[in-house]
């Protein structure tokens, strides 16, 4: 696999960078996105190749199961949130996309119960906080099938993270101010399809056949 990497780096030398160099040339000394990306580090949520972004469009943040810290345990992952920070206080992105996705095994152990990770400490005690989200589904939707339980966990996940995102002041201000926005995704790997949270009917539809009816009308 290294040498297919590799390979791989050749053809961004001779092919990708030839056609795209003077955008690189542009880049060299800074950049401005205005999208923060929150996800997995699954190795199957590729944010550039899902937006079809080109370097410099989108800040790409990402962790087990695309968490961030809520305010009162912010001491928790430093690395996020100064990554967050960073993105909305100096390069002033206008949207914070968080992003599930299917088949997600950070939100699979939290459903399963976090006592199974004795081998992984840090991962059992890094998904401490998505114990809510378990709780919450286990609640209201006990009775589910557990590839039904699996999405709404990936789902409640997102929703979860994008209330710990406004609980910070220099966040909620800007929203408030109408200078950022915060969306909730969750990409289905197998459909090649992404949802967006609507606020509203606290329910995931699907964004682009939105972006088609938005056209025809
Ligand atoms: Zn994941």
């Amino acid at each position: 696999m290294i040498e297919k990497i590799k390979r791989g780096l050749e053809f961004f030398q001779m092919i990708t960078y030839k056609e795209y160099e003077t955008l690189y040339h542009d880049l060299e000394l800074q950049q401005h996105p205005e999208i923060l990306f929150i996800g997995c580090s699954d190795s199957r949520v590729s944010p550039e190749i899902l937006l079809g972004a080109e370097p410099g469009d989108i800040f790409v943040l990402r962790n087990i199961a695309n968490t961030v810290p809520s305010f009162d345990a912010r001491t928790r992952d430093m690395t996020t949130l100064s990554g967050i920070e960073y993105a909305v206080l100096v390069l002033e992105v206008k949207t914070i996309i968080v992003c599930g996705h299917s088949n997600c095994g950070g939100c699979a152990s939290v459903l399963t119960g976090r006592d199974q990770l004795s081998q992984l400490p840090y991962t059992k005690d890094y998904l401490q906080p998505l114990d809510i989200v378990r709780e919450e589904i286990e609640k209201n939707a006990g009775d589910e099938t557990p590839d039904t339980k699996a999405r709404m966990m990936e789902e409640l996940n997102v929703v979860e993270q994008l209330k710990h995102l406004k609980e910070y002041p220099f966040i909620n201000e800007r929203i408030a101010d109408g200078n950022l926005s915060i969306e909730g995704w969750r990409y289905d790997i197998g459909e090649g399809e992404v949802a967006m949270y609507d606020e509203e009917t606290q329910r995931f539809t699907p964004i682009v056949s939105q972006l088609k009816s938005t056209d025809h009308s």
